[in-house]
This record gives structure tokens, C-alpha cells and sequence, in this order.
């Protein structure tokens, strides 16, 4: 459970696997957990982050016959919600089973079976019998519900599915780039952030202590290669390589990635023999956007792990492109040199 502002479970883990890999590990007053590893020439710093958090629901109301209203925490399409099995935790991180709960078909107004829901419109059904009788499980207003779901592999055994790969997979590709990082000369900061889900927080704090030089966001993109969305609209597919992001956000309010960290991470891909794919978003971005805003300028871009159903609880993407993912950003942070890091910072031209 790594809802926004309550990352601690996904925080545990990444501590666990970074600690020994790391010559320091500190966390900020956020949560945003901050591994550094010293480069060979130890001038110039380097900046990965991948997301902790995950998109939630949070309860906001009980109803005097023990049902819970929730509202989102994140970017949540409704439809996906009605029907799922929850878990809610308590104030004392105590989980209790819930649903959410749906009408049944038999006395849907035909009208009515033909509406998207809306959150404000759903509940959730933990068994309790009322206000009391919920409370007395621990649950408050301000209790927080994540879908209950465990990652699993679908019949192709490269691709998998489960809730919030988004962006779990983006730490795991953090976490091993960092773990197996050598010969590169700047310094290697690895950020696991926090709240990118409601406004990338995190990465805006984290980005201001460590005040990289260069920066990389690990997440998810949108994989559209599915039925009903036209070849054009399709965007990246599962299964052909991260995609190296181009663009993102409506009409480029997002990152619009700097040309030379673009340029070095397609040479990276073509000289390591690693498939890749090009990627213009058309709406959603990432925690390099707002690390690009740091104080006065940071070249960033993304690698992005192509992903069906991004944010519901059934996200499915390939494991290939998850470790191909890795051996881009390794292939990316041998070639980021100080010398080329100087020269993407903009340079004193009198
Ligand atoms: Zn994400």
C-alpha cells in the first residue's frame, strides 16, 4: 500500500534494496528517500526517480449503516472501481477486507446501466453493521482504500498484471540501474519520491536538496496497443522496448525532454544494441517535469515501460521492457560524463 503522503510500506522496501548499494541514504520530511553513489570523478550529479506512491481512494464519509464514501486520491477513472475487492487501512495500518459495491443489473434502470459512474457515487461495503460498529474496526474519515490485488503473470508469461505498476516497475528500474551503476563519473543520486500521483511533491523537494545537473524520471506510459483505439492514437505498444519520451502533457505543458538528453539516450540505445521506442504523450506527465523547473534549469528527460490500462487495478506491461529499461539508463549514465553534463548546462558565452 503506498497511497499519496502514506508511502511507508513501499518506502521499507526501497530502503531494504538500496541500503547496501549506497555510500549514504537519507530520507527528507516528505518521505522522498534520497541514494546517493559517488561517480569516479565526483564533480557533477545525476538524478533518477521513480514514484512510490500509487493512486488511492480515501474515506471521507460514514453513513449511519456502516458503508464508506470515499473520494479519490489520484487519477482514477470510476468504471474501473465498482465490483473490485479493497483493502481499507486503518489508522494503526490494520487492513480490512471491503468492495465496492455495484447494483445489480436485475433492477438497473436500462438508463442507468448505460452511465459512467462517478466517484461520489460509490461506496464501500466492509460488512460493518453501522457508524459504530465501522468505527470500532478502526476505520475513520481520512482511512485510506487501495484495490486488493497481487501481481500476476497472464498466459505470455513475459507480460504481467497488477495494481499500481504505476509505478512500481519504475522503482524496481531505479533500484537495479542504481544497484549495478559503475564507470560513470558524476555522482548518482537515486530519488524514490513521494505524491507524484497529486502533483509530483516529491520530486519538486527532492529535486531542490539534491540540485542535480541532469535528471531522469522512471515511469510508466501509456500503451494503447489495444482494441478500439486507432493505429495512430496508439502511442507506444507493450513488448518493443522503453520508450524514450519525447514530449508530454496536453499540447507539450508537460516535459518537453531536453534535446540533448533525448539525443544521448537514443545513442545509448543504437550503440548498446537496446530496442527502444519514441514517445509523444498526449496528456499525463511525470516527476521530470518538475524536476526540469529546479532553481535554475535541469536538462531531463524519461524512460517510460509501456503500459496497458495505466491507473486500474489490472495494468499489464512485459517484463523484456522492464529490463531493457535498465540497461538504458545504465548505457545513458556511462555516457553522461562530466565533461557532457558541463555542456548541457548551458554555457557562459562572454
Ligand atoms: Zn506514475
Amino acid at each position: 500500500m503506498g497511497a499519496p503522503g502514506y508511502e511507508y510500506e513501499v518506502r521499507e522496501i526501497v530502503i531494504e534494496m538500496l541500503k547496501d548499494y549506497a555510500d549514504e541514504l537519507r530520507t527528507d520530511a516528505l518521505g522522498n528517500v534520497v541514494a546517493v553513489k559517488r561517480g569516479s570523478r565526483g564533480s557533477g550529479k545525476v538524478m533518477i526517480a521513480a514514484h512510490m506512491d500509487e493512486i488511492a481512494l480515501m474515506v471521507s464519509y460514514i453513513e449511519k449503516n456502516g458503508f464508506l464514501r470515499i473520494q479519490p486520491v489520484g487519477g482514477w477513472n470510476a468504471i474501473v472501481l465498482p465490483g473490485q475487492r479493497v483493502t481499507v487501512v486503518t489508522e494503526d495500518g490494520k487492513k480490512l477486507r471491503g468492495v465496492v459495491g455495484i447494483k445489480p443489473p436485475h433492477i438497473m434502470k436500462p438508463e442507468e446501466a448505460k452511465q459512467v459512474p462517478e466517484i461520489k457515487d460509490l461506496f464501500v461495503d466492509v460488512g460493518a453493521k453501522s457508524r459504530e460498529d465501522a468505527e470500532k474496526l478502526g476505520i475513520t474519515v481520512g482511512s485510506l482504500v487501495v484495490p486488493e490485488r497481487t501481481a500476476e503473470r497472464l498466459a505470455n508469461p513475459d507480460l504481467v498484471t497488477g495494481k499500481a505498476l504505476d509505478d512500481r516497475v519504475g522503482l524496481a528500474v531505479m533500484i537495479h540501474a542504481f544497484r549495478e551503476a559503475s564507470g560513470f563519473e558524476p555522482t548518482l543520486y537515486a530519488v524514490a519520491t513521494v505524491q507524484e500521483e497529486v502533483g509530483l511533491k516529491g520530486a519538486r523537494t527532492a529535486a531542490y536538496s539534491v540540485s542535480p545537473d541532469v535528471a531522469l524520471a522512471l515511469d510508466v506510459t501509456i500503451a494503447a496497443d489495444i482494441p478500439g483505439i486507432s493505429e495512430a492514437d496508439r502511442v507506444v505498444e507493450v513488448g518493443k522496448g522503453p520508450a524514450i519520451k519525447v514530449m508530454d502533457g496536453r499540447s507539450g505543458t508537460g516535459l518537453i525532454t531536453h534535446p540533448e538528453v533525448k539525443k544521448l539516450l537514443i545513442k545509448a540505445a543504437k550503440e548498446e544494441g537496446i530496442p527502444y521506442q519514441l514517445e509523444v504523450l498526449p496528456g499525463g506527465t511525470t516527476d521530470a517535469t518538475i524536476i526540469a523547473l529546479n532553481k535554475e534549469g535541469v536538462p531531463a528527460g524519461t524512460v517510460s515501460i509501456p503500459t496497458r490500462y495505466v491507473h486500474s487495478p489490472v495494468e499489464v506491461l512485459s517484463l523484456e521492457d522492464a529490463v531493457n529499461a535498465v540497461k538504458l539508463v545504465r548505457a545513458f549514465l556511462r555516457r553522461a560524463s562530466t565533461s557532457w553534463l558541463t555542456s548541457v548546462k548551458g554555457a557562459k558565452l562572454k
